[in-house]
């Protein structure tokens, strides 16, 4: 029970105690109920099966959408004395071969797969042969259809509730709104779920957002507020990551590019400098932060408009993981918002999905125009109330006034 989790927790993982969430989510995983954890990036949602994993003993499989992810976390786990396993498609046969002879034998505790690789007939039968304790599945919001980040290969695993009809599953997620929870829960669980929702407040991220208007002097001058610390600069596409990148370094600041269309080289190249360097700016497109964990983050800057309020939760919630003060800021003007609904409409997607995207832009926008204090409108759209936060733009009473000139200006009198 109690005592097992806690000397785990302590002995191999080296923490003296469970994180908000944590506990509760542990105590229901070992009490055999299924569960559903809405946890903010950085809460701590590894554990939450990690720690069941080793209490149980036996093979706990993790779902997990991208081979990078994958690895990391059986590294990390492999450094704390546990044995993890990962059987993916970058690995070459042999490799696969060799994880799969731990797994068979009994000695691999948490297997890591991708959700193609778990849902083949042939894995599914040899792994209904072995002692299976328990089934994670990370980033459970790829699963919603109407999530910014729905995969295909997802779906499938609605299948795992019948198929491990004695296992109990655990789906996590730091996607929020209730439409992508209720999602979740009826496709894994089809209802029958124990569903916790936990503290979304970041409260030493500073909230921020500056009408757009000359987006690199802006940029400079912020970055250069926060000289010689780390920070992420996003942007909507990669040959501006690139642009942007060159241009502060032209201005005497070390900043990297990070985006898809880079070989895998030049990408983990840059990943490594900016997790073990210090002060440098990786400016990056989403493709960036999945599973990044670096704790001194000091800012995450939006040169544009991200593509929803959870993904711009997802995008903040990387600075100050270390608990110590961290901005947030964004640059918000109409050509975006023009941008932005161009996307939606050329998307080739059913009619009500279109409806829904331009509703998710919608609250962005609201959340953008707000004169209210920022962290409670987003806090009140995960459902969770807030006082007025004192650490943002408007509680601080910081926002630029209108000046006419501003573009994002114009949308507040539209
Ligand atoms: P998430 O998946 O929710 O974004 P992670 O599982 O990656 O978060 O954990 C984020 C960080 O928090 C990691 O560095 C992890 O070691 C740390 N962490 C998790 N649980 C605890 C705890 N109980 N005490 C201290 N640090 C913790
Ligand atoms: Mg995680
Ligand atoms: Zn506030």
């Amino acid at each position: 029970g109690h005592d097992a989790r806690r000397r785990v927790l302590k002995d191999v993982f080296g923490f003296d105690d469970f994180r908000p969430g944590q506990a509760a989510v542990t105590e229901a995983l070992l009490a055999g109920r299924h569960v559903l954890a809405v946890m903010p990036t950085g809460a701590g949602k590894s554990l939450c099966y990690q720690v069941p994993a080793l209490v149980l003993g036996g093979l706990t499989i993790v779902v997990s959408p991208l081979v990078a992810l994958m690895q990391d976390q059986v590294a990390a786990l492999r450094l704390a004395g546990v044995a993890a396993d990962t059987i993916n498609s970058s690995f070459d046969r042999e490799a696969n071969v060799a994880a799969w002879r731990r797994v068979a034998s009994g000695q691999t505790r948490l297997l890591y797969l991708a959700p193609e690789r778990l849902m083949t007939d042939r894995m599914l039968d040899a792994l209904a042969r072995l002692d299976i304790s328990l089934i994670a599945i990370d980033e459970a919001h790829c699963i919603s259809q109407w999530g910014p980040a729905f995969r295909r290969e997802y779906e499938e695993l609605s299948r795992l509730r019948d198929i491990f009809a004695k296992v109990p599953i655990i789906a996590l997620t730091a996607t929020a709104d209730e439409a992508t929870r209720t999602d979740i829960e009826a496709r894994l669980f089809a209802g029958r779920v124990e569903t916790l929702v936990l503290g979304f407040d970041r409260p030493n991220i500073k909230l921020g957002i500056e009408p757009k208007q000359d987006s690199k002097r802006q940029l400079l001058d912020f970055v250069r507020r926060h000289a010689g610390r780390s920070g992420i600069v996003y942007c909507l596409s990669r040959k501006k990551t690139e642009d942007v990148a060159a241009f502060l370094e032209k201005n005497g600041v070390t900043a990297l590019a990070y985006h898809a269309g880079m070989s895998k080289e030049a990408r983990d190249a840059n990943q490594n400098s900016f997790m073990t360097l210090p002060g440098v700016v990786m400016v990056a497109t989403i493709a960036f932060g999945m599973g990044i964990d670096k704790p001194d983050v000091a800012y995450v800057f939006h040169t544009d408009l991200p593509g929803s309020l959870e993904a711009y939760y997802q995008e903040i919630g990387r600075a100050g993981r270390d608990g110590r003060p961290a901005e947030a800021r964004m640059l918000f003007g109409l050509g975006d918002i023009r941008m932005r609904r161009l996307f939606i409409e050329d998307e080739a997607t059913p009619a009500e999905h279109k409806r829904r995207s331009h509703g998710r832009l919608d609250t962005l926008i609201g959340y953008c125009e707000t004169a209210e204090c920022r962290r409670q409108v987003l806090l009140g759209y995960f459902g969770e109330e807030a006082s007025s936060c004192g650490n943002c733009d408007n509680c601080l009473d910081e926002a630029p006034r209108a000046d006419g000139g501003a573009e994002g200006r114009i949308i507040l009198t539209a």
